[in-house]
């Protein structure tokens, strides 16, 4: 194998190592990359073996979008899209992030990178009685009376309530398990726009 292959994956994926450990191999040599919870060479290639996947073609799913990769409430495309964690495979619902927060009655708002999301769910309080206690409330019913200082939490999640990201099988059948998505599958995933851009109507 050829070297500049391995440029194409991260260091520290299962990826990179498996072709890592291939082209160690191709030179006589022992694998020697490490992961940054498993710096024995031999265990970590153990690991991105049962983890490691590569798209046929190279690239997942060619690059491109399903067809059928449509929020099941607005009809949006072409966005990342989350389904339901309880639901049974075969009978997912597809939501974009817009529709999912009013669904899950969650608020999000994308990060910096375009990749996750921020959560604003905790509002907080604390009052004068125990001013060392931050108190959770609910903001629909107004801010406690008693209150010296409000907040809100944010915390970087890929979660809106129950549902989680929607990552299509490359074979198109099913999608992927939360903890199993395979890291060509989340950078699908993760390079989709979590909006569109608004366009005017001229
Ligand atoms: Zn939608």
């Amino acid at each position: 194998m050829n070297r500049s292959q391995l440029r194409k994956y991260l260091p520290g994926t299962a990826e990179y190592i498996i072709l890592h450990g291939a082209w160690s191999h191709s030179r006589g040599r022992a694998p020697s990359a490490t992961l940054p919870f498993e710096l024995n060479p031999r265990r970590a290639l153990r690991w991105a073996k049962s983890f490691g996947y590569f798209s046929k073609n190279g690239k997942y799913l060619s690059g491109s979008i399903p067809a059928n990769y449509i929020c099941g409430e607005c009809g949006v495309t072409g966005v990342k899209l989350w389904r339901d964690y309880n639901t049974f495979m075969d009978a997912q619902t597809l939501r974009c992030m817009v529709c999912a927060c009013r669904e899950q009655k969650k608020s999000r708002e994308p990060t910096e990178d375009g990749r996750s999301l921020y959560a604003h769910d905790d509002h907080v309080y604390r009052t004068s009685a125990e001013p060392e206690q931050w108190l959770v409330y609910d903001p629909e019913k107004g801010v406690p009376t008693d209150a010296i200082e409000t907040k809100v939490f944010s915390m970087r999640t890929d979660q809106i309530g129950w549902r989680v990201p929607a990552v299509p099988t490359e074979d198109g059948k099913s999608y992927w398990g939360y903890t199993s998505v395979p890291q060509p599958g989340c950078d699908w995933w993760g390079s989709l726009p979590t909006t569109l851009p608004v366009t005017q109507s001229t």
